[in-house]
């Protein structure tokens, strides 16, 4: 139950933080998630907001030691397209960083690095332009850099771990918060994990190593990826894609496991097991977050007494 105080506190402590560090910032209060992932279904946040220009970290570090010292809780959205937000919403603040974005102006010979909130996609597309080689593997991927670091995200053979060198965060597990640079150690990467989970920092930004190459390779490459996922149906409907893990024990992809067992096409509501692909549930129309998570439970109960596999789900559960 969200109590006025709850929303009063939240009010006051973002008041306050603007009058002290002022930042460009979009705010709403009962914001629908559903605006603001991919899968288009999810309930009100407390209050969204999105801060953007030069001042976003030092408002940003002062939002979020506000709300811990205030027991609010705070989300780190980037595209919101690894995530499924409840329907009852989400309690506290949702700080969205998509105003944060683009290169940062310390391009170094073979180096670039982009905010966190740069779309992946216009990511590979700058070093496209750059002539640059190495992030090719990105190009039609929804989301954020930042959330791309944080997912380790993955595709065509390759992950963020191959190419980090370095990122820049906040990190809030001191008294004070702290901008720190971290040089990016590849063993602390592995699959759909990266050193972030489970640490309590803000990714400002990152640093990818890439090499020269001739822009036309560099741009088919990115359009075969392109189209690879369009052809494989991507963005035909709304969704979050891949959503359970692959497991090298399973002895094959999660998707067919569960295109064989004949789960393509099983709907609960709105949501849809994908027809064309067993590991993507997408939303039909409509669909709520509940229709979608008991269509997830549904299809692990069934992998699990068929199969006797456990299904580990790669989307993230946000919200109440
Ligand atoms: C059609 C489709 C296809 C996809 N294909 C792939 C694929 O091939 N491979 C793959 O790996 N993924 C894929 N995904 C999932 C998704 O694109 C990636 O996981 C992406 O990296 C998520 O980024 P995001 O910015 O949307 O993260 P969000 O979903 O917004 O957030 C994910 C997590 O990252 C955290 N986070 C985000 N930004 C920050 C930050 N700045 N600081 C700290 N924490 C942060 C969030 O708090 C959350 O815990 C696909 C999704 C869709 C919709």
């Amino acid at each position: 139950m969200v109590t006025d105080t709850f929303f009063d506190n939240i009010i006051h402590m973002v008041e306050a933080c603007l009058a002290e560090n002022p930042c460009a910032v979009e705010v709403r209060y009962n914001e629908p998630m559903a605006a603001h992932s991919t899968f288009r279904a999810g309930g009100p946040a407390d209050c969204w907001l999105k801060p953007s220009g030069e001042n976003f970290p030092a408002f940003a570090a002062a939002l979020l030691a506000a709300a811990r010292a205030g027991h609010i809780p705070v989300f780190v959205l980037g595209g919101g397209a690894n995530i499924l937000a409840a329907d009852a919403g989400i309690r506290g603040i949702v700080l969205d960083t998509g105003g944060w974005a683009g290169e940062t102006g310390r391009r170094q010979e073979g180096i670039l690095e982009f905010r966190a909130g740069t779309n992946i996609d216009a990511a590979a597309e700058i070093a496209a332009d750059a002539g640059l080689s190495g992030l090719e593997f990105l190009a039609g991927m929804p989301g954020s850099i930042g959330g791309a670091v944080w997912m380790n995200a993955r595709c065509y053979g390759q992950e963020i771990a191959d190419v980090i060198t370095e990122t820049e965060v906040i990190d809030f597990s001191g008294s004070k918060p702290e901008r720190l640079r971290l040089p990016a150690n590849k063993s602390e990467f592995s699959y759909k994990h990266s050193p972030f989970q489970g640490r309590d920092v803000l990714i400002l930004s990152a640093s990818f190593h890439l090499t020269p190459g001739k822009e036309q390779q560099i741009r088919a490459l990115m359009d075969s990826h392109r189209k690879d996922r369009e052809a494989k149906g991507h963005y035909r409907y709304p969704s979050a894609g891949s959503v359970f893990k692959n497991n090298p024990a399973f002895g094959k992809p999660t998707g067919q496991i569960i295109d064989e067992l004949g789960l393509c096409g099983l709907r609960t509501g709105g949501a849809q097991v994908a027809p064309w692909h067993g590991n993507i549930i997408v939303n039909t129309g409509g669909a709520s977050a509940s229709d979608i998570r008991t269509l997830i439970d549904e299809v692990t109960a069934r992998v699990k007494t068929a199969a006797g596999f456990d299904l580990e789900p790669e989307i993230l559960f946000i919200g109440n």
